[in-house]
């Protein structure tokens, strides 16, 4: 029987959670997605209208087909949380069940399980601030939207210094690996499930583009990586199925880099 994965955070076909589904689904999986409710709109009518076809194309000739787009906003637990002018937003009035714990009761009720579950998102509302001038609510905001998950996207800005990378996502970013392994034990003992990241080089992704430096870093990747190729999204979606997969039964609290090896290197060259 084929595994259903759902994967939060795609909103069009340039980013790693498109590229991830799009493995995914090659590999067999059935495909639900969780899209940011303002984005719902125009990714949903994008798809009907054929705009991805080109994009859905698998290896086998075949498109991708998504079961089902559940509306999606990560930075609230449930309906309570949800502040009024939020509630009453006409990007937000339109659709239903958006919380994560609403959007997990309807993924509940129309399938029952899911094998897999990708975070791919990310929101650092101050993430062109530098840290020292970040302030409490934009460090909130960032790691609110930016952590948790049982395979999940980070950034080795949560290791070395990465001028640029600012906001408190460096911060989000480090929390969410700490999160990786925490959770790999705790979730590994009591249900046996398994909780990895996958730390990626620079993709010109819709997120990346709003950091306002994502042409520079491929570059310096292109110039200082062992490998000097451009990073494609489909590399890191083929190691988000590899590890998804039994192939990976004893790979749990890992980050794993799919950067071309940038991380190995000391000194640019
Ligand atoms: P992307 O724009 O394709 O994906 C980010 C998605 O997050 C978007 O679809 C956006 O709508 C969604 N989103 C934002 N706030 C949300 C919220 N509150 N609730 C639900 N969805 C929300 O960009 P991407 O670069 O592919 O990002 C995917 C992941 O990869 C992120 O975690 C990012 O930090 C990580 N990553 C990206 C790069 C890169 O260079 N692009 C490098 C390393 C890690």
């Amino acid at each position: 029987k084929g595994k259903r994965a759902f994967i939060a955070g795609v909103a069009d076909d340039n980013g790693y959670g498109w590229a991830i589904a799009k493995s995914l689904a090659a590999a067999g999986a059935e495909i639900l997605v969780g899209t940011w409710v303002p984005a719902l709109n125009i990714f949903e009518t994008s798809l009907r209208r054929g705009k991805f076809d080109e994009s859905r194309v698998l290896p086998d000739g075949s498109l991708m087909e998504i079961t089902k787009i559940y509306p999606l906003d990560a930075i609230y637990d449930k309906l309570e949380d949800v502040p009024e002018d939020v509630k009453s937003n006409k990007r937000y009035s339109g659709s239903s069940k958006w919380t994560v714990q609403e959007c997990a009761e309807s993924v509940k009720q129309d399938f029952g399980s899911i094998d897999i579950l990708v975070h791919s998102l990310a929101n650092g509302p101050e993430v062109s601030k530098p840290l020292l001038e970040t302030s409490r609510n934009g460090y909130l905001a960032a790691l609110s939207a930016s952590s948790g998950s049982s395979l999940s996207l980070t950034y080795i800005a949560s290791e070395r210094i990465i001028p640029g990378y600012g906001g408190g996502m460096s911060s989000a970013k480090a929390a969410l690996e700490s999160d990786t392994r925490v959770l790999a034990f705790e979730a590994g003992r009591k249900h046996r499930i398994r909780v990895n990241a996958i730390s990626a080089g620079p993709l010109r992704s819709r997120a990346a583009k709003a950091i306002g430096f994502i042409d520079t870093m491929i570059e310096y990747s292109l110039a200082n990586a062992p490998l000097q190729k451009e990073l494609s999204a489909d590399e890191v979606g083929n190691t988000a199925a590899f590890l998804a997969s039994p192939l990976a039964s004893a790979i749990t609290g890992a980050v794993i880099y799919v950067d071309n090896g940038l991380n190995a290197m000391g000194v640019g060259v």
